[in-house]
């Protein structure tokens, strides 16, 4: 018996790969190599095949650590998937201010001017209830900078039922006082009044915080008071609406927009970019122009100010802010999954058609389901389609992998991929 380890590629003769030749041009022969030598340590410890070493070396060397996945679980905002796919016209935009561009220069004048000052423009133009608006790198951010400004060494007023983690381990109450403010929990878990937070209110208050819980929900025997007898209060009210609809949404009832909260009286808003607006990571601050300019100001603003890229693309969103896997129909969906099943029946791949349900997902809408339509597979594709190129990630339910069509882009490229990455056997 011969050792396979043996049959593991040398390294001088992958190097001398004219594939290879052409990439120690690109990237140096050191990285190159190194590239090699990590799969071929790969196929000494039985990860990948001998045979696999070149192609292994070759893939890792052409793409960043960062590979397009194919989402095909019907969530929307998947968060581990990078929540929002930008539009094209917001790629568009990201690839035309990666070089020079006139982010902080008036090319009419030559004078310097204010940063991204046609995004800002482009954001207030879309809540024109908002007085002034800014931007910084996340709804975290936004948050942060809110208590640092208004609250530090004071308190902050919140409800019990309000205390949210995001996600990752990460809680918003521990982010506001590690600003240095501190909180005023008042009410219960599941009910909380007006006058609670008016005894709770005094010298010491900094703001009310008014946040929506959108990554679940609380039923039954509940009560919060409005945003508007809120604002009756005589302290500044920041509302965080987390999913960053600025207006309403036919599609989602009960999620809260910035613009009906500012109506109702809040001072300032804060939202992330990267939710239902469908934008770039981004956190928007929207409110009383006083209060902003303050925010604005802080010397802790400009470590949380966003790059040029993330200006560009939040610009290029809010001339259509419109997430279409949100607004298909499920009679299309079903057309797509019909077609897309015949398809891979034809390449002797057991397909069905099915009925699914999507959801909103990445803390948006946490009860509302999406009727869409799916593509049914044997359970044993998942992994491979997982684990294939281009990655596909389904949902593995009742012994079926369903691939929901309301997230895929491209059905020629999931077709591709099922057709080619399926399990051993199909
Ligand atoms: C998502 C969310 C956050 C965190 O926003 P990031 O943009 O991820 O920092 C904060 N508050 C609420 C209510 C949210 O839904």
């Amino acid at each position: 018996m011969t050792d396979p380890r043996r049959q593991i590629p040398r390294t001088d003769a992958v190097l001398d790969d004219p594939r290879f030749a052409a990439l120690i041009t690109q990237l140096g022969r050191e990285r190159v190599k190194a590239a090699v030598q990590e799969a071929q340590q790969r196929a000494r410890e039985g990860g990948i095949g001998s045979a696999e070493v070149m192609d292994t070396a070759l893939a890792q060397l052409g793409s960043t650590g960062l590979r397009p996945v194919v989402n095909a679980t019907g969530v929307v905002l998947h968060t581990n998937l990078g929540r929002a796919p930008l539009s094209d016209a917001a790629v568009a935009a990201v690839v035309a201010a990666a070089g020079y561009t006139d982010i902080e220069l008036d090319l009419a004048t030559g004078r310097r001017g204010r940063r991204g000052r046609t995004a800002m423009a482009a954001l207030a133009a879309n809540v024109p209830a908002a007085e002034a608006v800014h931007v910084v790198n996340n709804n975290a951010a936004a948050l942060a900078l809110a208590a640092t400004a208004l609250a530090q060494g004071k308190e902050i007023v919140i409800s019990r039922g309000e205390l949210i983690e995001i996600g990752d381990g990460f809680r918003l109450p521990e982010l506001l006082t590690s600003t240095g403010a501190r909180l005023r929990e008042v009410g219960t878990t599941n009910r909380t009044h007006l006058r609670d937070y008016a005894e709770a209110i005094g010298p010491h208050t900094g703001f009310v915080l008014k946040v929506h819980p959108s990554n679940y929900r609380i039923e039954g025997f509940t009560h919060a008071p409005s945003i508007a007898e809120l604002a009756t209060l005589g302290v500044p009210l920041v509302g965080d609406v987390g999913s960053g609809l600025l207006r309403q949404e036919p599609l989602l009832p009960d999620e809260p927009d910035a613009a009906t909260w500012l109506a109702q009286g809040a001072d300032l808003v804060t939202a992330s970019g990267d939710k239902l607006l469908g934008g770039p990571q981004c956190g928007l601050l929207l409110g009383r122009a006083d209060l902003v300019e303050r925010l604005r100001r802080h010397p802790l603003a400009r470590a949380l100010r966003v790059d040029k890229l993330t200006l560009a693309a939040l610009e290029a969103t809010l001339s259509a802010p419109f997430l279409a896997a949100l607004h298909y129909g499920q009679d299309e969906l079903r057309v797509r999954a019909e077609r897309l099943a015949v398809r891979l029946r034809e390449s002797g791949v057991e397909a069905l058609a099915v009925d699914s349900e999507g959801a909103v997902g990445g803390g948006g809408a946490p009860g509302v389901r999406l009727a869409s339509a799916a593509v049914s597979l044997p359970e044993a594709f998942a992994e491979p389609l997982r684990k294939g190129d281009p990655p596909v990630l389904g949902r593995v339910e009742r012994g079926r992998c369903l691939l929901d069509l309301r997230t895929v882009a491209d059905d020629d490229v999931l077709f591709a991929a099922v057709a080619t990455n399926g399990p051993n056997g199909w």
